[in-house]
């Protein structure tokens, strides 16, 4: 029996799988005898199955792989929680023993608390590991921060746990957010997300810090004008290099004029505070000191560098921005 390609092709896949009935299979090996497309069709029918035989078996191993890893881990980490308990258990009896109370045994479970934060529980976590890691090993670091502070009858709980939650927040928090699901303003915001949240926990150690030193005008009068002036600096560098659609080179030219004379300026304006505040009584300070290029000694050096970084820097600044007009101008 003659039969065409298309019902050929229909009854290739059942013949792949050597389960049509024999006349079907005569049929199509018959057909398959002298057409050469249909015997390439079931050439690549026959790789196809087997390279899905493949990729199946190769997802069934890792997946077991995967389980027997995790298993492992989740023995290793309650091997772990139970040495842990061990001191945990010692410091409950003694300290009850020897005060009738409970009182440093805090200190010891908070310790132990952060201690399985960063050892015990990853070894339980599967999904979003990292983020699960840091909030509890934060959590924890507060925990221990208040019991010591309280045990020891401290004010300082506040100037330490805005100080860690800065660093921490510093370092972690576009590792964590990377981490998260991907939805609404994290997409294509989450440099804008870490910045703010480190402006906002930078004003608050800050404040912190001056409250719990007492903080005078000289304080003051020192950190907010500078953090008035560098807080918007960072913030017009963050916004110039993440969503400036100028090409590398402007946005490099922008910020290296930029930065050379804001090191000049603000040299000058730190030292200008300083001597207000009478740290040192040294009134050439107050103002903007000349450029000796030929006169290099002890009284000039540190002007002299202070003007060579603000020359050089406009320089190169300079040829920076006019070589990337010149390439955006013939771009377009
Ligand atoms: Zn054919």
């Amino acid at each position: 029996m003659k039969i065409t390609c298309d019902i050929t092709q229909d009854l290739l896949p059942l013949y792949a799988d050597g389960v049509c009935s024999s006349d079907s299979r005569e049929a199509v090996e018959a057909h398959l005898s002298y057409c050469t497309k249909c015997r390439d069709m079931l050439k690549l029918l026959k790789n196809e199955s087997e390279e899905t035989a493949l990729a199946r078996e190769t997802d069934s191993v890792i997946m077991d792989q995967r389980k027997k890893q995790n298993r492992r881990a989740f023995t290793v980490g309650a091997v772990i929680s139970g040495i842990l308990l061990i001191p945990v258990l010692v410091c409950l009896i003694v300290n009850l023993a020897v005060a009738q109370a409970l009182d440093w045994f805090f200190i010891v479970l908070a310790s132990l608390a952060l201690t399985a934060s960063v050892t015990a529980l990853p070894l339980f976590v599967y999904k979003h590991r990292f983020t699960v890691t840091v909030c509890a090993f934060t959590l924890t670091l507060m925990l221990l921060l208040m019991t010591v502070c309280i045990y020891v009858g401290g004010d300082w709980f506040f100037v330490a746990a805005a100080g860690s939650l800065f660093g921490l927040t510093a370092v972690c928090l576009p590792i964590v957010l990377a981490d998260m699901p991907q939805i609404g303003a994290l997409k294509r915001h989450k440099a804008l997300i870490c910045f703010a949240a480190d402006t906002l926990l930078y004003g608050v150690l800050i404040l912190f810090v001056g409250l719990y030193i007492n903080a005078d005008n000289r304080f003051w009068g020192i950190v907010l004008p500078l953090s008035a002036i560098y807080i918007p600096v960072a913030w017009v560098i963050f916004l110039l290099l993440r969503y400036c659609r100028l090409n590398g080179l402007i946005k490099g030219g922008i910020l290296t004029v930029g930065l050379s004379a804001a090191s000049f300026f603000s040299n000058f304006l730190i030292n200008r505070l300083i001597v207000k505040f009478g740290f040192e009584s040294r009134p050439e300070y107050e103002s903007i000191q000349p450029f000796y290029p030929l006169t290099w000694n002890e009284a000039t050096v540190n002007q002299n560098i202070q003007w060579l970084i603000l020359i050089s820097g406009l320089a190169v600044g300079m040829v920076l921005l006019i070589v990337g007009i010149t390439r955006m101008l013939k771009r377009k």
